[in-house]
């Protein structure tokens, strides 16, 4: 049984990320060991390591393994790096940072879905990720500054309290755009002025809500 997810990790990987253009090594080797069967619901197993997002329940989903990949490389992790993630779910996502960096902040805003992806990580021995409920457009000031934020949920706007929550050098990741399609947008902090910012389109997407104070309307 562990065999056949893991020969299904290998041609995940292969035939869904490495094929499109994913090079760094570090991001291909987290995504060929995180166990994205456990993240899903029982029915859905088997669709696991499919290509395309699947329903968490609550509305909400996991995202589809490329985004994921890409959405990490973008990210340009290592291994000293404190990470801020909004939009749990799963915990997937959250998993994978967990391989990558020295320190993981969660922010999820449905407590039923934060409570399953914190007993799930904790199984699976990620103890470097802390997982919060509430509203991820704050960020989470009391930890800040972070290396690296990302957002997996789709936003309105650049939130620009998550921008000023990024050390200089520090990038953040997300989809903005409407609630139908949006850009996933790359976004460099070039000094302390929160205004000098180098941007990078990694192209089209489509992302569940960013709802919050700073995203949009429930
Ligand atoms: N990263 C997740 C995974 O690996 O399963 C997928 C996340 S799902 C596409 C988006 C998540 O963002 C949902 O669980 C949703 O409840 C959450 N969310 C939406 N708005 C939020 C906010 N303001 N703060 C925190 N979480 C939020």
């Amino acid at each position: 049984m562990i065999d056949r997810y893991k020969k299904q990790r290998v041609r995940m990987v292969d035939s869904q990320i490495r094929s499109r253009n994913i090079k760094d090594e570090r991001v291909l080797k987290a995504m060929g060991k995180v166990p994205r069967h456990l993240f899903v619901d029982e029915g859905l197993v088997d669709q696991a390591y499919n290509d395309n997002p699947l329903p968490i329940g609550e509305r909400q989903t996991i995202s589809q393994p490329y985004i994921v990949a890409l959405m990490t490389e973008a990210l340009d992790l290592r291994e000293k790096d404190k990470v801020l993630e909004i939009g749990t779910g799963s915990g997937y996502q959250s998993a994978i940072l967990a391989e990558l960096a020295a320190s993981v902040f969660s922010i999820e805003r449905v407590a039923t879905l934060a409570g399953r992806a914190r007993r799930l990580l904790d199984y699976l021995g990620y103890y470097n990720v802390a997982i919060r409920v509430g509203d991820g457009t704050y960020g989470w000031r009391e930890e800040a500054p972070f290396d690296a934020i990302i957002i997996t949920a789709g936003a309105p706007k650049i939130p620009k309290l998550l921008v000023e929550q990024l050390t200089v050098g520090g990038r953040l990741v997300l989809p903005v755009g409407s609630r139908h399609s949006q850009t996933l947008l790359k976004l460099t902090r070039m000094s302390e002025d929160i205004n000098d910012i180098r941007e990078e389109d990694l192209g089209g997407c489509r992302f569940v809500d960013l709802i919050g104070d700073y995203g949009w309307e429930d």
